[in-house]
Formats: C-alpha cells, sequence, structure tokens
C-alpha cells in the first residue's frame, strides 16, 4: 500500500444517496488503491463515510471519481468533504469497515436490480464457471429486497440461506476487490439453487435443459407461468393473436392491457416509439414497465384493447435473458400471474394451486421470493420519467432524504411517521431518521389478499428500520373505510387525518423538498371523501406545506347515481352530470333508456346519491356519450379509452378548439362543456374530434382557473396531480398552456400522480405540522 508522504492530507468524505447494497464500498476500496490513498470506509445510517489520506492531487482526483466512477446502481446525490487535515500518523491500508450504527436506521435495504453488463457477459461466455446460470448476480445487481426475511441484510436471513457458498463463491464473497464481495445472494451451478419445468398439472417435464424447452414452449404458442424476481408471470407470444385471445380467456382478464417483455432496444422499436428519454428509462437499472406508444399496427389488438399506449420492459432477470437466447418469441406478453384483479402470485405452491388452467407449464425457481413485488410502471412526461406504480426496481428506497423525516423511536416527542395512504392502488410511508421510505405498490385494500400482504408489510418494513408501529406517529385518509384506515385504528391512531387530495398536491410538494414554497395546486383524480362530506375529485389548493394548503376551488358539482357503484359505470355517471343541464339541452336519448331510468330514479329520491366534484367521473360521462356505455373492468378504463379516441392516428390534425369549461367564483363548470359535447354529438361529430375537443376544453379551463388563483394568491408555481394527470394529453395541453402563461409547473416523478403516491403526502404535512429541526451531520468520532 502507498506511503503517505510528507505534507499529505487527511480527509472525511461523505457521500449521500443510494450508495449501500449497490456495491459502493468495493468501488471505494479499488478507487482509493488506485489513487494510492490509505484509510477506511464503512456504511453508517446516512450513507457511506470515508476517511481517505495521501498526496491532495490523489485525494482531488479520488474524491471527484466518487461521483464520476460510480457503479450504475448506484444514485451519488452529494460528495461533502466533512474535515480536512494535515495527515500526522502515516496509516497504510486502505480497509473496508464494518457498518457503524447510527441512529435507528442501520440497514438501508436496496431495492432489486437488473442484471448488470459484468454478469450478462459471464452468463453467455462458455468459459465462465457461472455460464447459463440464471441466478448469476453480484454486488451492482440482483435480488435484494425480494429475498430479504430478516435483518441485518445477510445471506443467512435471505432466501438463499438453504444453499451454503461452494469454495469458489465463498473466495469472492470475501474477498473485498472482487465484484462479488459481500454479494448476499452469490450462487453458482454448482452450489446454487437452479430452474425447473413442470407440465401443467405441476409434474416435473423431463428435459435436461428446462429453460430451452421453456423458450420452447412459448416458440410453440403455449402460455408458460414463469419465476421471476417478485413473483410469477405468465408469458406467451405477443405477436400470435390465438396464444393472446387464450390467456384472455383464461385469465378472465377480459381488456385490462398486458405487458410486454423484449430482450433489447432494437425489438422494443420495432413494434413502439421509444425516445431517447424513454430508451433510457427502459436501460435503467430499475427496468420498469415503460408506457410507449404504437408504432407497428399489426401487433394483436387484444394486447391493449383500446388503448393508446402499450407497456413494455426489457429482460432484467438472467433468466429472461437465457429465456430469449434460447429461442423464445422477440416481443413475449410478460403479465403478472394472478386470476383477474387479484394480487401478483409469488409462492410456489400458490401459483401451482392458483394457476392450475391457465399455465401449460410452469418454469419454476428454487430460489424463494421472500415478498411480492411487482413490476413498475413509469411513462415520460415532457421529458422526464414518473412513476405510475412504484414497485420493483424502486422499492422499498427512499424517495426523499430530510431532516424534516428525522424521526427516531428513541425520541417519544418525535416518533417516525407511519402514513398509511389511500385505499386503492395503495403503498404506504414510512418516514424515520431523515428518509422516507415508500413501500411497494400493494393493491387494492379492499381484496383480502391485498389487505394482508399490506398489514404484512407495514409489519415487515417498519421491522426493517426498528420502528414500533404501535408508537409512530401514524396518519391516515379522512375515508373511515379504507383498508388503511382500519389498519390506523388497530394501531391505536390516527395522530392525524388528511384529506385525499391535499395529500395528492403534498405529494409533489415533499418529492422537492419544497416545504415552503406557495403554490396553486390542481387536484383531478377519480374520488376520495371531501371535507364536507362529498365526493371530491376536482379540487384546487393554495398555500405550501409549511403553512397549510387550503382548498380553494372546485368542479360544479353534479350527482352521483349509485356513489361508489358509480365509479365502474361512465353511463351511470354521465346521467348524474348530465342532470345539471338546463331543460333546453336533450341528452336522454344517447345514453342506454335502462340506465337514464335507473339513475334518474336514485337521482330523484335522494338514495345513494352522494354529490361529486369528481373530474374522473367528468371523463367518464365524455366516454359514455362518445360510446363508452358498459361497465368498465378496470379502473381508469373509459379515461383511457377517451384519451386513446382524442390521440387515434389520422384524428391528430391541427389543435381543436377546446369546449367551454369557464371557471367563476371559485368553481369550473361543467355544463357549458357538456352542452357542447351533447350538441357535436347530435351533429354527428366523429367521436376523436369531439375526444379532442373535450381534452382541450378541460385543459383550458385548468389554464384559467390555475392562472386566476395563482394571481390571487401571488404565485408563479402550479402543481398537478391526481389520477387524471397520467392522461398523456391532457397533462401536455394544460403544461403548454400554464408555461404560455410564465406559470412554473411541478407535477409527481419519484411517486406516482394516482393513489400509489398519496402516502408521500401524507408524510409530508404531517412531519410540516411538527416542529421544525436543524440538520445535524452526525459525524462519529470513533465510528466503530
Ligand atoms: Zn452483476
Ligand atoms: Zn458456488
Ligand atoms: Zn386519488
Amino acid at each position: 500500500m502507498a506511503d503517505v508522504a510528507r505534507g499529505g492530507e487527511r480527509a472525511r468524505i461523505r457521500v449521500k444517496g443510494v450508495v449501500q447494497g449497490v456495491g459502493f464500498r468495493p468501488f471505494v476500496y479499488l478507487l482509493a488503491h488506485r489513487h494510492g490513498l490509505a484509510g477506511w470506509v464503512l456504511n453508517d445510517a446516512r450513507g457511506v463515510l470515508i476517511e481517505a489520506a495521501g498526496e491532495p492531487a490523489a485525494l482531488a482526483a479520488f474524491t471527484a471519481g466518487l461521483r464520476r466512477e460510480a457503479p450504475a446502481a448506484a444514485r451519488v446525490d452529494s460528495v461533502t468533504t466533512l474535515e480536512r487535515a494535515p495527515a500526522d500518523a502515516p496509516d497504510r491500508t486502505f480497509e473496508i469497515r464494518q457498518s457503524a450504527e447510527g441512529g435507528s436506521v442501520t440497514t438501508l435495504i436496496s431495492p432489486d436490480l437488473a442484471i448488470c453488463d459484468a454478469c450478462l457477459e459471464e452468463l453467455f461466455d462458455p468459459r465462465d464457471r457461472r455460464y447459463g446460470y440464471p441466478y448469476i448476480n453480484c454486488t451492482h445487481c440482483g435480488p435484494r429486497y425480494s429475498i430479504i426475511e430478516g435483518l441485518p441484510y445477510d445471506r443467512p436471513k435471505t432466501t438463499m440461506a438453504a444453499w451454503p457458498l461452494c469454495e469458489h463463491c465463498a473466495r469472492q464473497y470475501d474477498d473485498p476487490a472482487n465484484r462479488r464481495f459481500h454479494a448476499q445472494p452469490v450462487a453458482c451451478p454448482r452450489c446454487g439453487p437452479g430452474y425447473a419445468l413442470l407440465d401443467a398439472g405441476g409434474s416435473p417435464v423431463d428435459a435436461p435443459d428446462a429453460i430451452g424447452e421453456a423458450a420452447r414452449l412459448l416458440a410453440r404458442g403455449a402460455i408458460v407461468a414463469v419465476k421471476g424476481i417478485g413473483g410469477y408471470h405468465l408469458a406467451c407470444d405477443a405477436r400470435n393473436a390465438a396464444s393472446v385471445q387464450a390467456l384472455r380467456l383464461r385469465k378472465v382478464r377480459k381488456e385490462k392491457p398486458f405487458a410486454l417483455m423484449a430482450n433489447d432496444l432494437a425489438t422494443a422499436r420495432s413494434a413502439l416509439r421509444v425516445s431517447p428519454a424513454e430508451a433510457e428509462l427502459l436501460l435503467s437499472p430499475a427496468r420498469p414497465i415503460v408506457l410507449l406508444e404504437r408504432a407497428e399496427t399489426d401487433l394483436p389488438a387484444a394486447l391493449a384493447p383500446g388503448n393508446a399506449d402499450l407497456g413494455l420492459m426489457l429482460s432484467y432477470a438472467p433468466l429472461h435473458h437465457l429465456l430469449f437466447a434460447a429461442g423464445a418469441p422477440t416481443l413475449l406478453v410478460m403479465t403478472s400471474a394472478n386470476r383477474a384483479a387479484e394480487p401478483i402470485a409469488y409462492r410456489d405452491e400458490a401459483a401451482l394451486r392458483d394457476l392450475a388452467g391457465l399455465a401449460d407449464a410452469f418454469l419454476v425457481g428454487q430460489r424463494g421470493i421472500a415478498r411480492r413485488v411487482d413490476d413498475s410502471v413509469a411513462v415520460v412526461l415532457d421529458g422526464r420519467p414518473t412513476l405510475l406504480r412504484r414497485a420493483r426496481g424502486y422499492a422499498p428506497a427512499s424517495v426523499v432524504d430530510d431532516p424534516r423525516f428525522a424521526g427516531a423511536t428513541a425520541h417519544d416527542d418525535d416518533p417516525p411517521i407511519l402514513a398509511l395512504g389511500a385505499g386503492m392502488k395503495n403503498a404506504f410511508t414510512l418516514a424515520v431518521a431523515g428518509h422516507a421510505f415508500v413501500s411497494q405498490h400493494l393493491g387494492d385494500l379492499d381484496q383480502l389478499e391485498a389487505r394482508l400482504a399490506f398489514e404484512q408489510t407495514v409489519h415487515d418494513l417498519c421491522a426493517m428500520y426498528g420502528v414500533d408501529p404501535a408508537r409512530a406517529y401514524v396518519v391516515a385518509d379522512l375515508h373511515p373505510d379504507y383498508g388503511s384506515s382500519r389498519l390506523a385504528r388497530a394501531l391505536g391512531g390516527p395522530a392525524l387525518r388528511v384529506q385525499h387530495h391535499r395529500a395528492h398536491i403534498a405529494s409533489v410538494l415533499a418529492e422537492r423538498r419544497a416545504w415552503e414554497a406557495v403554490v396553486v395546486g390542481v387536484a383531478f383524480d377519480g374520488a376520495g371523501l371531501g371535507e364536507d362530506g362529498t365526493v371530491w375529485g376536482g379540487e384546487a389548493f393554495a398555500g405550501s406545506l409549511t403553512g397549510g394548503l387550503a382548498c380553494v376551488a372546485h368542479l360544479r358539482p353534479a350527482p352521483l347515481p349509485g356513489g361508489d357503484g358509480a365509479a365502474r359505470r361512465p353511463a351511470q355517471a354521465a346521467v348524474g352530470f348530465l342532470w345539471e343541464q338546463p331543460d333546453g339541452v336533450a341528452w336522454r336519448d344517447l345514453l342506454p333508456p335502462e340506465t337514464v331510468a335507473l339513475a334518474g330514479r336514485l337521482i330523484e329520491t335522494g338514495a345513494r346519491t352522494p354529490q361529486t366534484t369528481s373530474v374522473g367521473r367528468l371523463f367518464d360521462t365524455a366516454a359514455a356519450l362518445l360510446g363508452f356505455d358498459r361497465a368498465m373492468t378496470f379502473e381508469g378504463q373509459a379515461a383511457m379509452f377517451l384519451e386513446a379516441l382524442a390521440r387515434a392516428d389520422g384524428a391528430a390534425g391541427a389543435p381543436e378548439d377546446g369546449y367551454p369549461l369557464p371557471f367563476e367564483r371559485g368553481a369550473w363548470d361543467h355544463r357549458p362543456l357538456l352542452a357542447a359535447l351533447v350538441a357535436d354529438v347530435r351533429r354527428k361529430v366523429d367521436a376523436p374530434t369531439c375526444a379532442r375537443r373535450f381534452h382541450a376544453g378541460v385543459a383550458h379551463g385548468v389554464v384559467l382557473g390555475a392562472a386566476h388563483l395563482a394571481r390571487e394568491v401571488g404565485t408563479r408555481t402550479v402543481v398537478l396531480s391526481g389520477g387524471v394527470w397520467q392522461n398523456r394529453l391532457l397533462h401536455a395541453s394544460a403544461v403548454a398552456g400554464l408555461r404560455a402563461l410564465g406559470l412554473e409547473v411541478w407535477w409527481n416523478h419519484a411517486v406516482p400522480p394516482g393513489d400509489g403516491g398519496v402516502s408521500l403526502g401524507q408524510a409530508a404535512l404531517a412531519a410540516a405540522s411538527r416542529s421544525i429541526r436543524e440538520e445535524l451531520d452526525h459525524v462519529p468520532r470513533h465510528p466503530l
């Protein structure tokens, strides 16, 4: 090891970001060796702490390299030199030290990561001992969260415990200079788990090459259940219409889009339009499903009926690469294996039982999955990613690091925050020790399986961070009947209840750590319980996280015949909204007569008919008038239908003048908007044109209202959140209109604009309402 020359310097350096469980310490170790530095590196509760000593020039180059050369899976947010002093005692070695205990968080759990380039190369190198091995991984890649059964994160507490390391793997595991140093899931064909192929009945298939045989079955049109990282997928040839149709029938999934998987960008580009920003997202270590516009027109319609986009991901597990290399069709359907709307199957026994009759064969890996983690879903809006479903590859990493999330179990006056989120598309947030950890997507909590997974995950994540949920500051939605609200009560809480749409707006501010910024927030959403007991979903808020967000405007209310039931029946919601039309507007004959009669009776008697300001239901109304008059088979379907109409090829000509959506006295009035739509439908204007005029009208209404409110409040910043903003056309139009007026527009990126983002907003409002704390960059003097 290099001698520290006279006149050398010693520096203590703090690195923050995603720097644990991603091979960062071995990287620092090698970097320090390269620059001839002495010292040490360790993980602690705040990230990575380094002490390095050597020539000033070498120290500077080392410090710069920490950011520039970091492993692909790492995200370096900051590199700060905490102390700098002349080096006295000439240390001669650089070492990786044991993690320091600090605060209540001692381990940061990394998400599951896609196979890295180095492992991929070995996977297809016939001379490598892990050639063709489906469980190859290293510190830069592979499973983490999905295999952890307890803490500390060490092999005996993962689902790899059953496979003792062979001598070769152990040597790599123990060598700080090796890419597999302390890679807990490390394995090879000699010592690790493997894959087997089972037939439709669950009996082993006599095939020496299980993966190759599965690939052949897929090429012949079969449906194969494939065990992946966070659960099972059902796979079939995406270009084989008969296979896709068979999958729909067997899965009882009539219309909800199927996700696709391709092995490389070129294949993805042959079927879908991929911008540079979308390509970057597809190739990121999280490998999310990315919503992309179709390019190929002869893809089977059954992949995503009535949808403008298709969701596609690139292979992320070594197994996927092996399947494609063995001759599986280049474009596969890879949809979560479940029946209808149940959560993804992840345990072998349950998968074999529940998927009986769905799959023609099962490709089953021996490595256990400790917890269900779905594929993440993302979209690129205005050149930047926005997550629509945050799960594999992202959870349970911290989404916001901020001293306001400093809760620690040690201080009773400053407990961690446990924000339990909404009822649908649930994800919850645990804020502790300066981090806001958002759980993986857990689904709709009115389903028993999802509710059990939710409760399990709450206890799980709390245990990982040493938090007793019963002593946390529990935050829940106003709605008392959500599964999340029920758990809050069971925990003796909630300490705070947050209105759903206020939480949506707060989620955007939380992501940006904009605690003081005064904004106008437009929450356009499906439904949430409002402060006046009605069903909200078209609100504007003004203020800040610390000063409070006041509700300052609404969509004009309309009756919602059948309440929650109307959320699945666009025509029923339409009757409610059109009921508000003046007598001269004839609309009844445009909707199914039995629905008009039934919903009309509900409205007249007031039975099961709350008032609503939901923009989601306003979109459903337009969809019903333009032909979507049946029941929806999945949430948001009618709005997607409407968006797809508006974005239909050939229809996208000159921008349409929108229908009028005036904003007066704190309310958007939908009556002129719908009257104009009804008139166009009567005039037999084609549906795509109507849909475009409707989108343009709503976007323009948002611009008018938000600009007016921004002037009143004295801000230049507008925030958009809520499920309606997943609509790419509406989003782009509103953002363009607001910017044209010189306003700055913020929306969600790290958490979904839909209900998966609600818990972060709840946590932020809770944190903002507690005492303001100073950040003390606690540097342990004796880190050991
Ligand atoms: Zn790797
Ligand atoms: Zn081995
Ligand atoms: Zn919502």
